[in-house]
């Protein structure tokens, strides 16, 4: 059916029962054609990553694809990449005034509109991925989210997961908290704000220039996130220090907001739908993190002589010290991200207790030097 008879038989019938008119015509025509029926309706989801980027993006583009495939075309998700419809970080004010209907991002990069959205990406000795999405469905952590994004007119899913990132590579052994005292590191947000409190310089740099940064010695040290995703930027190519563990993101959780009025108007089957694509990709993109960091790690070792060195316990002290002074000081920003940050640490004890049984006590036992 023409879109002019559309509209015009529209005013005349009222939209529900033309759409069953119409039904009743198409199918008389053409058996198959339910998405035309119903209506298809396209939504622009942007992102802030570079177009297919490993992990992030494809990911992104897996999310929109099956959002698509599930609804039969009813919600096509178009994706644009960094900068194609606007630049990176302009994504949450495009999805919160409409200009775009979905963004796939990290919630830390909003952190100048509210500090609280901090806490729905990753913080400086905060969650793991599988401690987050405890927190999230079952701890209360969902609907906080929900309460912090609605004020932005965004409604909010966990949608991806990095896992624990690494701690970085770094020009020189790093072997004392005093090392840090004037390190030029990359490191953005909350990490970055930690490593000031001991003396580093830190700086915040974009994907693209951390490489040529590293190469100048404009910086001397940088995280990104793992090996799958350090390797693709060659760092090894430059310095080949590379730290573990990355105390800075323990669990980057990625997002996919959606505008509320978008959400608010959609089918109870659309919004299930959509609710569990992003729960899907979430777990999807953790587990190829954690497929392709294993084989990129053997490639930086043992093809490009990466030296592995771990963070000695009195380093990590140290910055756990100055991690619990800056989240304190973030969770007393404003009332609506004291209650989030509240929550938050009441969950994180009672996380640790079960993940050093559970987890630790289990990896450090398969650890142990015995033949299998
Ligand atoms: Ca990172």
């Amino acid at each position: 059916m023409k879109r002019r008879q559309f509209i015009k038989s529209a005013a005349v019938l009222g939209a529900g029962s033309l759409a069953l008119a119409a039904c009743g015509k198409e199918e008389e025509k053409k058996a198959k054609a339910p998405a035309v029926m119903k209506g298809k309706r396209e939504l622009k989801m942007v992102t802030t990553w570079p177009k297919n980027f490993p992990g992030l993006g494809t990911g992104a583009q897996r999310l929109a694809d099956s959002i698509t495939a599930m609804t039969e075309g009813r919600l096509t998700v178009k994706l644009y990449a960094a900068g194609e419809l606007v630049p990176p970080f302009e994504s949450f004010d495009a999805v919160s005034s409409g200009t775009a209907d979905m963004y796939h991002s990290a919630e830390y990069y909003w952190q100048g509109k509210s500090k609280a959205f901090n806490f729905f990406t990753a913080v400086p000795f905060g969650f793991t991925a599988n401690e987050i999405d405890a927190w999230l469905n079952y701890g209360g952590g969902q609907e906080l989210w929900d309460e912090l994004a609605a004020g932005f007119n965004i409604k909010s899913f966990a949608a991806g997961n990095t896992g624990v990132q690494m701690g970085g590579w770094f020009n020189k052994e790093i072997n004392t908290p005093e090392d840090y005292k004037g390190l030029k590191i990359r490191m953005p947000g909350l990490g970055g704000e930690v490593l000031r409190r001991i003396g580093a310089a830190a700086v915040t740099l974009p994907g693209g220039e951390i490489f040529p940064s590293l190469q100048s010695g404009a910086i001397d040290a940088t995280e990104w996130v793992g090996p799958w995703n350090d390797l693709a930027f060659g760092f090894y190519k430059v310095t080949k220090f590379y730290y573990w563990p990355g105390f800075h993101e323990p669990g980057s959780t990625l997002s996919c907001g959606i505008n509320k009025g978008v959400w608010d108007g959609l089918s109870s089957e659309d919004k299930a739908i959509v609710q569990h694509a992003c729960a899907a990709e979430n777990n999807r993109m953790f587990s190829e993190f954690n497929a392709k960091n294993g084989d990129a790690l053997d490639t930086l070792i043992n093809k490009h002589g990466v030296q592995l060195r771990k963070f000695s316990d009195e380093i990590m002290t140290t910055i756990g010290n100055a991690s619990g002074e800056v989240m304190a000081e973030v969770g007393a920003t404003d009332p609506l991200t004291t209650k989030i940050y509240d929550s938050y640490r009441g969950f994180r004890t009672k996380a640790l207790g079960w993940t050093e049984l559970s987890e630790t006590g289990y990896t450090s036992a398969r650890s142990l030097d015995f033949k299998y």
